[in-house]
């Protein structure tokens, strides 16, 4: 069937729903070039602007994930699962999830993604470890979930090209905050990959596309629907991001803060508080993996294992054997930054909030992140936290550490992070690292 663009923008524009085909109609367009960058732009601000019903977000997905190579792990003897985050700063959960997850005989055929905007991704941070190879065929991709459990993959041209295209332009156009494009994004991906449960780690927060928790929930809410209607088990577990995650924001150095979770070293450092929120956000997500797989019954039997294969080194000799299938150098070490120099607090009181978004920024001038995506990253750059909210804190204790090869970021990273911190008098209200659980016929809150 063919439409007319213009009559489909204008339709969207007024409101209107469409149907499934002309959905089809404008992504199968737009993937094959038919349908340019200027028309697709115009549809995609309507659709911020007006929204699209489920049917309709249940059909873009649809459309997105048939526009490519549609992946099919249902023959493996266990339901094979991912997780897959929004996307937060010093969120690392997937270093340590995947192999935890593969080490208790799940298989997890991961499709990562690389940072963006001010967040951190995943395959930038495994590309810190010398001669890790993200690039695999779609048929290496699947031996290897074969072979040990799990692969961690960047987006190949063959699967869901509609997403590759889209969300270029949605990047540029101001359009990547509407909740159907970013569940149609996210489901379509994720859907093309062949798995058969997913848990969706939902950030909310400063340091989250989604700024408060209620929106943070409808997305959730969305995903977890898609996903339902298509026959796969999902959970979305809402993650506080009003504070970066963890020790460290950058790559080598959240290779190494995983690294110190999967051996345990973390637990005989002083500053071992500073791990807890990584810790435990990839074992409760873990944990929710093994229960969506049907390998263990309910949660608290798949916490023991979860906690069991991290104390025992299952975990850690996993990752090192996926490090080892994606062609990681003998005896790799991660990069150490030539300079650093670490940040002050001004005044005393109690870290009250933390301006996460501008924290990641810091890490961009810092060459952790990218301005343009032809840009190179310089992996021993990042930030290492000294504090999280509600710790007290006196004048002239360190708040910060930055560090990289060049100095030449150091001054205006140093000026985002004091802007990035709010120090108060009184210790302030502390949030749960987990806020609240969607399924498919509801969830909860968790207090
Ligand atoms: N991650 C995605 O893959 N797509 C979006 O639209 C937003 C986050």
């Amino acid at each position: 069937m063919s439409y007319i663009p213009a009559e489909l923008i204008r339709k969207k524009r007024r409101g209107e729903s469409h149907d499934q085909n002309e959905i089809d109609f404008l992504i199968r367009g737009y993937t094959q070039e038919q349908i340019p960058d200027a028309q697709m732009s115009a549809w995609l601000m309507a659709v911020c602007f007006q929204g699209m019903t489920a049917s309709e977000t249940a059909w873009l997905t649809e459309a997105m994930m048939n526009s490519g190579e549609v992946l099919d792990f249902s023959s493996l003897p266990v339901c094979a699962v991912d997780k897959h985050s929004t996307g937060g700063v010093g969120d690392k959960t997937s270093l340590i999830v995947a192999p935890l997850v593969a080490a208790a005989g799940v298989p997890v055929p991961m499709m990562a993604g690389r940072g963006l905007g001010h967040t951190g991704g995943t395959l930038d941070k495994l590309e810190s470890i010398a001669g890790f190879n993200v690039r695999l065929s779609l048929e290496q991709f699947k031996n290897q979930v074969q072979q040990i459990g799990t692969a961690i993959i960047g987006q190949t041209k063959s699967i869901c090209p509609a997403d590759l295209k889209l969300y270029s332009l949605r990047d540029v156009t101001g359009t990547v905050d509407s909740i159907p494009l970013i569940c149609a994004s996210i489901m379509s991906k994720k859907l093309a990959e062949g798995v058969g449960g997913l848990v969706l780690d939902v950030k909310y927060g400063s340091g989250a596309f989604m700024k408060d928790l209620a929106q943070a929930k409808k997305l959730a809410e969305g995903l977890v629907q898609i996903g339902h209607l298509r026959g796969r088990k999902v959970i979305a577990v809402l993650t506080d991001m009003n504070q970066p995650m963890g020790r460290f924001a950058g790559n080598a150095c959240e290779v190494q803060e995983c690294l110190d979770i999967l051996s345990g070293e973390d637990q005989k450092f002083a500053n071992r508080a500073l791990y807890e929120d990584t810790r435990e956000v990839s074992l409760q997500l873990s944990s929710h993996m093994l229960v969506v797989a049907g390998v263990e019954k309910d949660l608290s039997l798949a916490r023991k294992k979860c906690d069991h294969l991290l104390q025992s080194g299952a975990a850690l000799k996993k990752f090192y054997a996926l490090c080892k299938a994606q062609g990681a150098q003998e005896g790799w070490k991660l990069a150490q930054a030539a300079n650093e120099k670490t940040i002050l607090s001004s005044t005393s009181g109690f870290v009250n909030s933390f301006d996460v978004e501008a924290i990641g920024m810091a890490g961009i001038e810092l060459g952790a992140g990218r301005r343009q995506v032809k840009d190179t990253l310089d992996f021993s750059a990042g930030i290492e936290f000294f504090k999280k909210i509600g710790d007290p804190i006196e004048k002239g204790q360190p708040l910060y550490r930055i560090f990289a090869n060049a100095k030449n970021g150091f001054e205006e990273a140093e000026k985002r992070l004091v802007q990035a911190t709010k120090i108060s008098t009184t210790a302030p209200k502390t949030n749960p690292l987990i806020a609240a659980i969607v399924t498919p016929t509801g969830g909860h809150d968790v207090h």
